[in-house]
């Protein structure tokens, strides 16, 4: 069985003006990495376009239509402090929800066995109507309800390790007990929200704040508490929401992991893939601003789902 890595050709598209640090130069580190593996079993793939009314499920009509009518004909326009769109954005945007879509529908038909998706803009931040902290539409959430919907799924497990908590994607699941959202992340820190007692209408949520400096060790025993809510839930299928940003050479942020740390994580959380879910996962790119970071730390995401086979 094969590990599928799905790229966009629109990526490098969505500028964000000098000195940003999610650019294109993110896309390139990465899957210059993941071209230096040498086995056999990774297939390259492209995204295919999708059915906007997914999209429609995730986000409101009116945010939509306020996303699409924004993209500017030239320059730059900021929607959020810190989310800037150019006009290579529009296509880049849909892209990067495509290609979820694209590795869920992979997966599914047993083409692949589990994806990445080398994607950008990322997604977790971005509200149900509210763009913010470098995304625009929320990729993982889509893909959640693409599996809730398209394969009538009852239980999706979402596993966010950026660094940063995935406020949108709370938001959005906030009431949906069909998916389990679990997040560690830096606390206190952006977006601001993340603690412990935001927990969901169903206990859906679970929130893992760490303190800056958290260290490897101190990061991968806290993580057994992500794997036990995945033992109790047993989800029929695994979404990362996979931002590389805990590294401790990246510059946004200042927990302490090293490169091999995420091939722990993703090896644990695997392993009880195969137990519940037939090994069904799909993973998309979040966070990650340090680029010799970023391009090691997805090597050893990469590696790991690559042992499934
Ligand atoms: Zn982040």
């Amino acid at each position: 069985m094969k590990t599928a890595i799905i790229t966009s050709d629109t990526s490098d598209k969505h500028n964000t003006g000098l000195g940003h640090p999610e650019n294109a130069d993110r896309i390139s580190a990465v899957t210059e990495g993941l071209r230096k593996i040498s086995n056999k079993n990774i297939i390259w793939k492209k995204n295919k376009v999708f059915d906007s009314k997914y999209l429609e499920i995730t986000h409101t009509k009116k945010y939509i239509n306020d996303v699409e009518t924004s993209f500017p004909k030239k320059g730059l326009i900021f929607l959020d402090g810190d989310t800037i769109v150019s006009p290579g954005s529009k296509k880049a945007t849909l892209d990067a929800v495509g290609s979820i879509v694209t590795a869920i529908d992979g997966v599914q038909n047993k083409e692949f066995h589990n994806a990445f998706c080398a994607v950008r803009p990322p997604g977790h931040h971005a509200e149900k109507n509210k763009a913010m902290g470098f995304c625009i539409y929320n990729n993982v959430a889509v893909g959640a309800h693409y599996l809730l919907e398209k394969y009538k799924f009852n239980k999706v497990a979402i596993i966010d390790f950026d660094v940063h908590h995935g406020n949108g994607t709370q938001d959005i699941f906030y009431d949906n007990k069909k998916v389990l959202y679990i997040s560690t992340h830096q606390y206190p820190y952006y977006p601001g929200s993340g603690g412990e007692k935001e927990k969901g209408k169903h206990n859906n949520i679970f929130n893992i704040p760490l303190p800056a400096g958290t260290t490897s060790e101190e990061y991968l025993n806290a993580y057994e508490f992500v794997l036990k809510r995945i033992e109790e839930f047993k989800p029929e299928f695994i979404l990362f929401s996979a931002g590389f940003d805990a590294h401790k050479d990246d510059p946004l942020a200042q927990l302490q992991l090293t490169s091999k740390d995420f091939y722990d994580l993703t090896k644990r959380t695997l392993n009880l893939a195969k137990l519940y879910c037939e090994g069904k996962v799909v993973s998309i790119l979040e966070g990650g601003y340090d680029l010799k970071a970023l391009q090691e730390s997805t090597e050893m995401h990469v590696s790991a789902l690559l042992e499934f086979n």
